[in-house]
């Protein structure tokens, strides 16, 4: 359970860094004229739609003005049609599709870029402009997962759902439970035991509506509950909640509210928790490695020792610093088909020192970067290849900087080879 759980994490954690990379580099290409395709295709979405649509669109194309631009958007469209015609369906969290002609100084390139996002797509888009629209990718960023969200006490409650950024509410409930008054005497014990009976049916109805709510959801990261007074640790303790959801409870919170301004009042205390959580797994790996350096155990650092440790298959996580990012490059000349390969900390620099660079064999200013992997990548295709996890480290923590130390490359080995 645990595992597959962990599995999945260490995947994304490598998924989310590709594509914020990514990103970064789609965001930097520019079209002369208003001619880059932006098509984002959520999961639900008929392709035969989307293919129709594009015809339309290409029909309408017809119509731009300059030469130029209408043969490179209808070159474009083109190429997105014939890269659809492979997809009967789009892919389990839908597709993203950028494709059109860069201009990089005084060249100009046709390029296509296909990514299947790593969160659930729900925009349906088509945009043609002079750059890339990113915008809802980089929310996929920002995306930590799903948290249930309840504050209740014995007036009202209210269950929600934290989607990243996003308070979701899924319902409000009134408790009309009549309030205690002392009159005492024989009367007011069986009045009492009716209100008792009246909230208890009142929390194991918000225990269910929440449950059900908080099971909905496939991979709920955590539970917040809150409200004021101690109501809220009375209804946990009396596990008015389903097991499964009892178990994810992360923290209870004092709210001044119950309703929807309790709930975002929850999420504002909260956040404190939320940041742990992603911080804690990073470092928990980070110091589970630096333990076996100091027993001499089970770990391996350095871009050598590592790479030679996956390779016989002696590695179980390896963890990357997110800083470390560097390029190995295979630089080709246009002319003469000279090749070179080199690592780079930089790839725009090595752009720039190409343009004014002759080629060390015909003397022409025609050098070219062929091809490129990042180290980041580069290890993890080797991870995968071994049954390896790979986990990329944010250089924001104290742990994030230690691993910085150890060259930025590390591992958990599984045996320790003689
Ligand atoms: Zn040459």
């Amino acid at each position: 359970m645990q595992s597959t759980e962990s599995l999945k994490s260490k995947k994304s954690s490598l998924e989310l860094h590709r594509l914020k990379k990514q990103i970064e580099e789609l965001e930097k290409k520019k079209g002369r004229g208003t001619e880059l395709i932006s098509l984002y295709i959520p999961p639900d979405k008929n392709i035969v739609d989307v293919i129709n649509y594009l015809r339309q669109e290409y029909s309408q194309a017809a119509n731009i003005k300059s030469a130029r631009t209408r043969k490179n958007v209808q070159t474009a469209i083109e190429s997105i049609l014939q890269r659809l015609k492979y997809f009967n369906k789009p892919p389990e969290n839908g597709l993203v599709v950028f494709a059109g002609t860069i201009t990089y100084n005084n060249k100009e390139k046709f390029e296509i870029y296909l990514i299947e996002p790593p969160e659930k797509l729900n925009t349906s888009l088509y945009r043609c402009d002079s750059t890339f629209y990113l915008e809802p990718l980089k929310e996929m960023l920002e995306y930590k997962g799903t948290y249930g969200l309840l504050t209740v006490d014995r007036n009202e409650a209210t269950i929600a759902l934290l989607k990243g950024k996003r308070i979701e509410i899924v319902k409000h409930m009134e408790s009309n439970v009549p309030r205690k008054h002392g009159r005492g005497g024989q009367s007011q014990r069986r009045f009492e035991k009716l209100i008792e009976q009246a909230a208890h049916e009142y929390f194991k109805r918000v225990g269910q509506k929440a449950s059900e709510a908080f099971l909905s959801v496939p991979d709920l990261k955590g539970v917040i509950i809150g409200g004021p007074g101690p109501t809220k640790e009375f209804f946990v303790q009396e596990g008015y909640l389903k097991q499964e959801v009892q178990k994810k409870i992360l923290d209870i919170i004092d709210t001044s509210y119950t309703d929807e301004f309790g709930i975002k009042e929850l999420v504002e205390k909260a956040s404190k928790v939320f940041e742990d959580l992603e911080i804690t797994k990073e470092k928990n790996l980070v110091q589970k490695f630096l333990k076996e350096v100091v027993k001499d155990g089970l770990a391996a650092y350095g871009e050598r020792e590592v790479r030679e440790m996956l390779e016989i298959g002696a590695v179980d996580t390896v963890l990357i610093s997110e800083d470390v990012e560097s390029f190995r490059v295979k630089i080709r000349c246009e002319n003469c088909g000279y090749e070179e390969e080199k690592t780079v900390k930089n790839i725009e620099i090595l752009e720039r020192d190409l343009n004014n660079k002759p080629c060390p064999k015909c003397k022409e200013k025609s050098l070219e970067i062929a091809e490129k992997k990042s180290t980041i990548d580069e290890f993890a295709e080797l991870a995968e290849s071994t049954g390896a996890k790979v986990e990329v480290i944010s250089s924001d923590t104290e742990e994030g900087q230690q691993l910085k130390a150890f060259g930025g490359i590390a591992a958990i080995l599984r045996f320790k080879p003689k």
